[in-house]
């Protein structure tokens, strides 16, 4: 399928670490998580010890990696970086294990695609920071226990009902992230603009923000996106206007929606009545993975008031029925 311009999750060509913070002080919002992080960070580096381990969860693009990075950073040790479908073998996580230092910080992104294999050696690991490996085959074959350092593992998923409950279990740390305000992604839009040298005026940050899904990995893309369009319509900054027409243009609409977000929208709206209708029948209906609908699509237009998930499927709310410029239909309530 073609990718989306807002579509939250990585592209090779986002540059996202141009516009990463640095430090917790740097982080744009996520007050709750920032302040509690700040403790747990604090309490670990005074009594010399590896922090507990991590789990962030929260849809794609609201920070996760960067947060991850940030904590090893405050907490002052090193880190390393994988993702769960990336680890193929038990023996590749062991390589990783083994070469952490005291206090490291191992970040593994997508945590729920561990493979069960895998997953089940990473238990005692987060537990007693022991490894239990079976070296060899058939009659040979032994078992060796490995002691590791005492690490920090900083998990990352996008929902914490995709993980098993002893994985889930082993995080000492639950931090949930939430979307952006308007606010606040004016405020990293706007610094994104001075960290890539492009002249901006507030209304032309207001104006990014508020179509960026509440999401500061594509509120970056847009802005990237709009600057070319501002280069080439020679316009010395970007303002309102300027955001407007390339956002026009890109078919992101005012709601920040793009044409997927309304492909969903009307699907529910025009075939079912407004719902409630099963996520099965959505996903065929579209053509598109449950788990990308429900991980990609559906947390934000859920968010704004567009649909509510009930016991019964999906219904579109008449806030959707207006944006659609649909009439809504007459429903029982339910
Ligand atoms: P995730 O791991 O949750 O998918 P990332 O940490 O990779 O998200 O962040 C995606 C992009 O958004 C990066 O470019 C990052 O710099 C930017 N970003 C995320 N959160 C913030 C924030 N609070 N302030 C500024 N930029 C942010």
């Amino acid at each position: 399928p073609p990718r989306r311009l807002v579509q939250p999750d990585k592209r090779d060509d986002d540059a996202d670490a141009t516009l990463r913070p640095q430090r917790l002080a740097d982080f744009v919002g996520q007050e709750q998580a920032r302040a509690n992080l700040s403790v747990f960070i604090a309490a670990a580096r005074q009594r010399a010890e590896a922090l507990d381990h991590v789990l962030f969860v929260g849809p794609p693009g609201l920070g996760k990696t960067t947060l991850a990075q940030i904590v090893a950073k405050e907490l002052g040790v090193g880190f390393r970086a994988t993702s769960g479908p990336v680890i193929a073998k038990a023996g590749d996580l062991a390589a990783l294990l083994t070469n952490l230092e005291e206090r490291d910080v191992l970040f593994i992104d997508e945590i729920h695609r561990l493979n069960p294999a895998v997953e089940e050696i990473l238990y005692p690991a987060m537990e007693d920071f022991q490894l239990d490996l079976i070296i060899g085959e058939g009659p040979a074959a032994r078992s060796v226990r490995i002691d590791l350092a005492k690490f920090t593992l900083v998990g990352a998923t996008t929902r914490a009902g995709l993980l098993t409950t002893p994985l889930r279990d082993r995080f000492g740390i639950p931090v949930r992230l939430n979307f952006y305000t308007v606010a606040e992604l004016e405020f990293i839009v706007s610094r994104g603009a001075r960290v890539l040298g492009i002249g901006m005026t507030p209304e032309g940050a207001n104006e990014i923000a508020r179509r960026a899904r509440g999401t500061p990995r594509i509120a970056g893309r847009l802005l990237r996106r709009v600057r070319d369009f501002a280069l080439v319509d020679n316009s010395p900054a970007i303002d309102r206007a300027v955001a407007d027409r390339a956002l026009v243009a890109l078919e992101v609409d005012a709601a920040g929606l793009d044409a997927m977000d309304r492909r969903y929208l009307s699907v529910i709206a025009l075939n079912y009545g407004g719902g409630p209708v099963g996520i099965e029948t959505i996903a065929a209906a579209l053509s598109e993975p449950r788990d990308a609908i429900e991980d990609i699509i559906e947390p934000f237009l859920i968010q704004q008031g567009f649909v509510q998930r009930t016991p019964r499927g999906r219904l579109i709310t008449a806030h959707a029925f207006r944006h659609l410029g649909l009439a809504e239909p007459a429903r029982e309530s339910g």
